[in-house]
């Protein structure tokens, strides 16, 4: 069962003359509960891939269906229903709100508030200080409460850009295994982008992609 599915996917972009092929003819997709990493050099494709795969760019030719559902070229509205239904995003940067601490980040995104489920998120990411402020946390910290807030919306895929980029080896390493310990437990499907050849074997289905188009 695919989660994601990109067919003849391209994203071509102008700067003035210049023509950059960002995606050349990408297929690829996610089975469910999988985990996967997109591996490749800084300027390859990894962000734009990220970015078609979760509805946030549309291809310039192709498609992208997700869960079945022909969602590549959907009018915004529609779009941002499938996103917020189908897909967390976990971005390079925590982006958590500076002056709420780890529980009130993650109810944030919640309707209800649902200081419980909060909790048990946060317990599953490995963070126990609730009333910890984002300034007070190391990055990797701050990497976690995000991934929690990710997981608030019981979300079929998490799409993680560069997650590891700020962080240094261990902490890397250590949050490529929750992402891991997650996908297994908790039955997450994962996207994981890196440039980082150590994170790249530490597991799952790996793609190598290289000026657009994926290496054999
Ligand atoms: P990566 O994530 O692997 O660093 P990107 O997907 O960010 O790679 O970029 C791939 C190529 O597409 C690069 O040459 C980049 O400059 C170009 N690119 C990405 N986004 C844009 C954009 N919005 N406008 C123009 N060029 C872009
Ligand atoms: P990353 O290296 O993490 O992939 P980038 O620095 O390549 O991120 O891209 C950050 C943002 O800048 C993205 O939104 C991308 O679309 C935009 N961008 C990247 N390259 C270009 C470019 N050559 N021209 C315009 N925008 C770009």
């Amino acid at each position: 069962n695919n989660i994601v599915m990109l067919e003849d996917v391209w994203k071509i972009y102008k700067n003035g003359e210049h023509v950059i092929h960002s995606l050349a003819n990408i297929n690829y997709s996610v089975e469910e509960g999988s985990f996967s990493i997109i591996y490749g050099p800084s300027g390859s494709g990894k962000s734009t891939l990220i970015r078609v795969i979760g509805l946030l760019e549309k291809p310039t030719m192709g498609k992208v269906w997700i869960k079945g559902k022909n969602s590549g070229k959907l009018a915004q509205k529609k779009r941002n229903i499938v996103i917020r239904d189908e897909i967390g995003f976990l971005f390079q940067g925590s982006n958590l709100i500076p002056t709420l601490n780890a529980l009130e980040n993650i109810t944030l995104p919640m309707l209800n508030s649902d200081k419980n489920l909060a909790k048990k998120l946060l317990e599953k990411v490995g963070f126990s200080d609730h009333k910890k402020l984002p300034k007070e946390m190391s990055i990797e910290e701050g990497r976690r409460v995000s991934l929690a807030r990710a997981m608030v919306n019981n979300h079929s895929i998490i799409l993680a850009d560069e997650p590891t980029g700020d962080l240094h080896t261990a902490d890397s390493e250590k949050f490529i295994k929750i992402l891991q310990e997650l996908n297994r437990t908790e039955d997450l499907t994962v996207v994981v982008t890196t440039n980082n050849r150590n994170i790249s074997k530490l597991g799952g289905n790996l793609i190598e992609i290289a000026d657009g188009t994926f290496v054999q």
